[in-house]
């Protein structure tokens, strides 16, 4: 049974900086009909596990710890009883959004994550926020970007925690050479492709 893409949209808000916004969350889930992998933990458990249904999740990997992604990250590790796993540098953002709360297990650039047959290649992206990474699955020709680069361009920078000239760098060095037709799966809106997004 071949792996497959599918998804999900969460609706909900998003809180940095003492500020509060309204905001529809992309939740990829990578696998066949046996098991998974969930990309991102946005604010509904049941929107999640209505696209898992009844396969076992191996992993729920975080994209970054901005609470609009990983707000039911805790709740939905323990109703499938798959492992967090985010990058080590999401720890301040992480304890914004779960205080007291260890941290999930750690990401490392070149991670290789397997599911149904194929692997996620973890992309350490900073920038968006210091730990924020990509997922590659070459086997699918798509990656996974979370929120360092969407549909007409990069994501944001403006706020705590976040730089631009960073961002850029890991855009360019990490994202705009992979093949040309890689199919970008974002954190929020619509899908967009590598050649797309050459800046
Ligand atoms: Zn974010």
């Amino acid at each position: 049974m071949a792996a497959r893409v599918d998804h999900a949209v969460t609706s909900g808000t998003f809180s940095l900086d003492g500020e509060t916004f309204d905001v529809d969350n992309n939740v990829w889930v990578v696998g066949d009909d046996a098991q998974c992998v969930v990309i991102d933990a946005p604010h509904s458990v049941q929107a999640i596990l209505d696209v898992v249904g009844d396969r076992e999740v191996t992993a729920i990997v975080l994209t970054h710890a901005h609470d609009d992604h990983v707000r039911v990250a805790p709740e939905l590790a323990e109703r499938t009883g798959a492992p967090l796993l985010l990058h080590p540098a999401e720890d301040v953002l992480w304890k914004l959004t779960h205080p007291g709360l260890a941290m999930p297990a750690p990401l490392s650039d070149g991670q290789e994550i397997p599911v149904a047959g194929i692997t996620l290649r973890v992309l350490h992206t900073p920038g968006h926020s210091p730990g924020a990474v990509c997922l590659y699955a070459p086997a699918l020709g798509c990656v996974f970007t979370g929120d360092t680069l969407f549909q007409g361009g990069p994501g944001a920078t403006g706020r705590s925690h976040s730089d631009r000239p960073t961002i850029e760098r890991s855009i360019k060095s990490r994202l705009l050479t992979l093949p040309p037709e890689t199919v970008v799966h974002t954190g929020h809106g619509a899908d967009t492709t590598i050649s797309a997004e050459v800046f």
